[in-house]
């Protein structure tokens, strides 16, 4: 009797284990980043960074765990909040390339925190906390999606672009398809905000998407200035 109840914790023990390592999987990373002009240029307007007007170059959103289905889990683990200290030595890259342009100004550790606090606790199996802003950092400079779209004559200069023109300057500059995310500027035009890119999850590569989020652009889209 005494041996069995055992028995029947210790699997009990088990199931709930799995179940917990079964919640916190995920399939894939999205690599998001966003065009300050685009965030800027809109009804709701935006608010440069305490620490000075960011370059006009994208920026960094997030690296957000994904799934197959287009599901994602999010705010995974509350007892493993952003900590500053962690990653001090990526701070001033993080100013640099990941911005935050929400209002009021802020030093970007509010946008920061929400990314680790809802995203990156889902994937903290695999990427610390050091090593999720580390390496969305080195997707950026990787990546580097402003190059790959001036080398196509594509520039962030009011004008109109074909969407089939942005995706695949995107394509031969980063080797992989991205999907891009339009919103509108203040005039109503549909223009070029974000672009995702998919990581395996692992961390440790780009990959063809498994799968698209859903949202359309028109096919001629504004690239803003910024
Ligand atoms: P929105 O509704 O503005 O598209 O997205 C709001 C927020 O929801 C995003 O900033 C992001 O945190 C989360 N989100 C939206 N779509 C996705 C998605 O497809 N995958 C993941 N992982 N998060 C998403
Ligand atoms: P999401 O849940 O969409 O990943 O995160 C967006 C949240 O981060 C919102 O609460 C938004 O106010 C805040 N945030 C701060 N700075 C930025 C920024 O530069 N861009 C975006 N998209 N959101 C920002």
């Amino acid at each position: 009797m005494k041996a069995s109840s055992g028995a029947l914790i210790q699997a009990l023990v088990a199931l709930s284990l799995a179940g917990l390592s079964v919640s916190k999987d995920f399939d894939f990373f999205y690599f998001v980043q966003q065009w300050p002009g685009s965030y800027c240029d809109t009804q709701q307007s935006c608010c440069y960074p305490t620490t000075g007007k960011p370059a006009p170059d994208f920026g960094v959103h997030g690296l957000w765990p994904n799934y197959n289905d287009g599901t994602y889990p999010s705010n995974c683990d509350s007892s493993n909040p952003f900590d500053q200290s962690k990653v001090s030595d990526l701070i001033s890259k993080m100013q640099k390339d990941w911005p935050t342009l929400a209002c009021p100004s802020g030093d970007g550790v509010t946008f920061w925190s929400h990314e680790w606090d809802k995203h990156g606790t889902c994937s903290e199996d695999v990427l610390d906390q050091h090593s999720y802003f580390s390496k969305a950092l080195a997707l950026k400079t990787q990546t580097n999606l402003l190059q790959a779209l001036t080398t196509a004559g594509i520039e962030a200069n009011g004008g109109s672009y074909s969407l089939s023109s942005i995706k695949s300057a995107i394509q031969s500059g980063v080797g992989y398809t991205p999907f891009v995310e339009c919103n509108s500027d203040e005039s109503g035009n549909s223009q070029l905000y974000q672009v995702y890119l998919c990581v395996d999850n692992s961390g440790s590569k780009l990959i063809e998407c498994p799968v698209f989020p859903n949202g359309k652009c028109g096919s001629q889209i504004e690239f803003p200035s910024f």
